[in-house]
């Protein structure tokens, strides 16, 4: 299999190509053509297996597929939201994704606790399709009405497992209510305890189980 078989856009093809990117891993593999299909996702992986593009890569093609001609170039609602549990995660993951949008209009951003608002609250209302945030920042910013969740269309739990371990279970049920209902799902956990399996009931439609 080759990124090039997912029917993945040029601009997509030639970040991966400037990241040195051949053949996607098991999880890529198996999740972008998932993904692409509009299916909820309910992944068992961990970090290192190539999670974090399993999911970007087809999130960025379908925000770019139906991209709102009619809407105004200079507003960018948020229409993919990645929360993960730590800022460092998060870290990580905005890294990936702006290099994977490099090439496309598309924009995103990282908001996490324990640092000063401005610089995201700048950011946010500039505009940005993609945000990736942990959960409590997240609320302060929607509460400061810096950003609004009334157009996701895509919502990802990275590391589900330990969002609930560092007690965001409430952030999060908070975060999901101010979604629309119609949404695409995408769960991402190491473990499945009990817990992990209700949130997903409570969320997730119809999931695709992926396992590497
Ligand atoms: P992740 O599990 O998402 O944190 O990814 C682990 C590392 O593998 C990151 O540094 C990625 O940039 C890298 N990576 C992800 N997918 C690929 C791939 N298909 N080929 C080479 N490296 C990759």
């Amino acid at each position: 299999v080759r990124f090039a078989d997912f029917g993945l856009s040029s601009d997509i093809l030639s970040a991966l190509t400037a990241q040195g990117y051949v053949h996607p891993t098991p999880i890529q593999a198996q999740a972008i053509p998932v993904v692409l299909q509009g299916r909820d996702v309910m992944g068992a992986a961990q970090t290192g297996t190539g999670k974090t593009a399993g999911f970007s890569l087809p999130i960025i093609q379908l925000l770019l597929a139906h991209a709102n001609s009619s809407m105004s170039p200079a507003r960018h609602p948020v229409r993919a939201l990645i929360l993960t549990p730590t800022r460092e995660l998060a870290v990580q993951v905005a890294e990936n994704v702006a290099a994977y949008c490099k090439f496309t209009p598309l924009r995103s951003c990282v908001v996490f606790g324990g640092m000063d608002m401005k610089p995201q609250t700048i950011t946010l209302r500039g505009g940005v399709e993609i945000v990736i945030a942990t959960p409590g920042r997240l609320l302060d910013h929607v509460e400061q009405k810096n950003i609004s969740l009334g157009q996701v269309q895509m919502l990802v739990m990275d590391e589900a497992d330990r969002m609930l371990d560092m007690g965001f279970l409430p952030d999060l049920q908070r975060i999901i209510n101010l979604l629309p209902k119609v949404r695409q799902n995408l769960m991402f956990s190491a473990t499945f305890s009990p817990e992990i399996k209700k949130l997903a009931n409570s969320f997730l439609k119809e999931p695709v189980l992926i396992e590497v």
